[in-house]
């Protein structure tokens, strides 16, 4: 490669934006090499959260908001550089929807009911410090959305990350902590252990100081919190499919399809992960997924190239991972052209790059005769996951037909799967879908109990 003046720029850019990252995350605010030091310091700084006002918790809110549009390019970078997955242009909007969409304290509602014997309200309060599970697919993202839900309900966290996003993750801690010092409240109200560990979890789900547990991640963590002993929020795998029936406007399904499945390499749980057409539309959705929005199309011997690569020995090659369409097809000796951002094939449901869960952007299509028989083989294809499903069809009734067969916590309809996180759709954003326990999608109010406060034959003044 010649060496041009615009090259150099481009290494000294790297160069500058790489030692940023490194003087950027050697701030440890909340970080401990003891598991029950973390979990002291966050009990210590509960104390002070829960007295302070709403408007002081608001602060630190409108704080942490700030610092992670401020720093959404360097957690962006460090997430795309410690794990090797996702992109860096996605990851930053991730950051930007963090900011703006994460609800804060005006998600605690009060309510009031009043009669001839008193008024009674139901207070929401916080549980304490929270112990909360958080993965490498949208690690600073999680931790961010989770602190700011969890201390606008006046409890402090304590986090166990996956180890592989550990200096992304404790980045976002460090952020926390410096948002809520700068709003004049205590450092440590989000803690965590330098390297952490299936031990480090372990002390964490039973610590006499911690009541609620939040899980983000697969199976086998939502299964350890529901089996701790402890309340728990389960937010689990997903498999989503989206459904395309003949009444849909085919073009724009191709595009929305595309779009959310692509995201970030198809790291969000809620992303479209494989599609089930009907039959008379099928060539459609595929004509224009292939011209316009940069599928390509492999076929049987590169399907079963691409499986003996992506799932090696039947497990998910974490190296395959939220890796691009690009990376991907090189991994099978294919070279395509910087615009190919998806994988596409047909097959049947059974086919093991449709029924599993990959989070890379592959995007198998199955044919269905009738729109029953697609219901059928979307929910099936969900696996009784119950987290996201979406459907492309301007007919009602079909969409309440699947809405109710799929009963998922996340349903799009006629877009793409991020609009559920408020990127082009009306949402709240967050990135914990508690799927297995039902809570949907988590805000502050979910990591608040409520109480009680009884007034007896007094303040009714009607
Ligand atoms: P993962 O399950 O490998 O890890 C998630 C977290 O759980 C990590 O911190 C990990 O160290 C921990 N963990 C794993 N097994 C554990 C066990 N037995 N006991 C205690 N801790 C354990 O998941 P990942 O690869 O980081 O993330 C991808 C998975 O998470 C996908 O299945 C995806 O659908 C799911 N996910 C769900 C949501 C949601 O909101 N529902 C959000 C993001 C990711």
């Amino acid at each position: 490669m010649p060496i041009n003046e615009s090259l150099v720029q481009d290494i000294v850019q790297e160069v500058m934006a790489k030692m940023q990252i490194a003087d950027a995350s050697s701030g440890k605010h909340g970080v401990f090499t003891d598991m029950n030091d973390a979990i002291a310091a966050a009990k210590k700084a509960q104390q002070t959260v829960r007295r302070m006002s709403m408007d002081q918790r608001e602060k630190i809110i409108s704080i942490i908001r700030r610092k992670t549009k401020e720093n959404a390019e360097i957690m962006a970078r460090m997430g795309v550089d410690e794990t090797g997955m996702g992109n860096v242009g996605d990851k930053i909007l991730k950051h930007h929807l963090v900011a703006e969409k994460v609800p804060g304290t005006e998600d605690i509602k009060t309510e009031a009911l009043s009669g001839d014997r008193g008024l009674t309200l139901v207070e929401m309060g916080p549980f304490g410090v929270i112990g909360a599970i958080t993965p490498c697919t949208n690690p600073s993202e999680t931790v961010l959305c989770n602190a700011m839900g969890m201390i606008a309900g006046g409890n402090t966290v304590v986090f166990n990350p996956h180890p592989a996003a550990i200096k992304t993750s404790i980045f976002a801690i460090n952020l926390v902590n410096e948002a809520s010092i700068e709003a004049g409240g205590p450092d440590n109200v989000a803690c965590t252990v330098e390297n952490p560990t299936l031990d480090t979890s372990n002390v964490m789900m039973k610590h006499k100081d911690i009541p609620l547990i939040a899980a983000t991640g697969g199976p086998g963590v939502v299964t350890a919190v529901l089996s701790s002993g402890k309340r728990g929020i389960g937010a689990g795998a997903g498999n989503p499919p989206a459904l395309v029936d003949e009444t849909a406007d085919i073009r724009k399904a191709a595009q929305d399809i595309v779009n959310g499945c692509t995201f970030d390499n198809n790291l969000p749980c809620i992303a479209e992960k494989e599609i089930v057409a009907i039959d008379s539309i099928a060539d459609e959705l595929l004509h224009y997924m292939v011209t316009e929005q940069g599928c390509y199309v492999i076929n049987k011997e590169e399907q079963e190239k691409l499986i003996s690569v992506v799932l090696a020995n039947g497990r998910l090659n974490r190296k395959c991972v939220g890796r691009s369409a690009k990376v991907l097809l090189s991994m099978i000796g294919i070279d395509v052209p910087d615009n190919i951002r998806c994988i596409t094939f047909e097959g049947e449901k059974e086919h093991p790059l449709i029924a599993t869960e990959l989070m890379m952007p592959i995007l198998g299509i199955v044919r269905a005769k009738d729109f029953s028989d697609a219901v059928e083989k979307a929910v099936w294809l969900e696996h009784g996951n119950r987290h996201s499903a979406h459907i492309h069809s301007k007919n009602v009734d079909r969409i309440t037909t699947y809405a109710r067969a799929i009963d998922t916590a996340i349903l799009v309809k006629n877009g793409p799967s991020y609009a559920a996180l408020g990127f082009g759709g009306e949402s709240i954003c967050t990135f914990t879908i508690a799927s297995r326990t039902g809570e949907g999608l988590t805000s502050a109010s979910t990591f608040t109990k409520r109480r009680r406060c009884v007034m007896q034959d007094s303040l009714c003044i009607r």
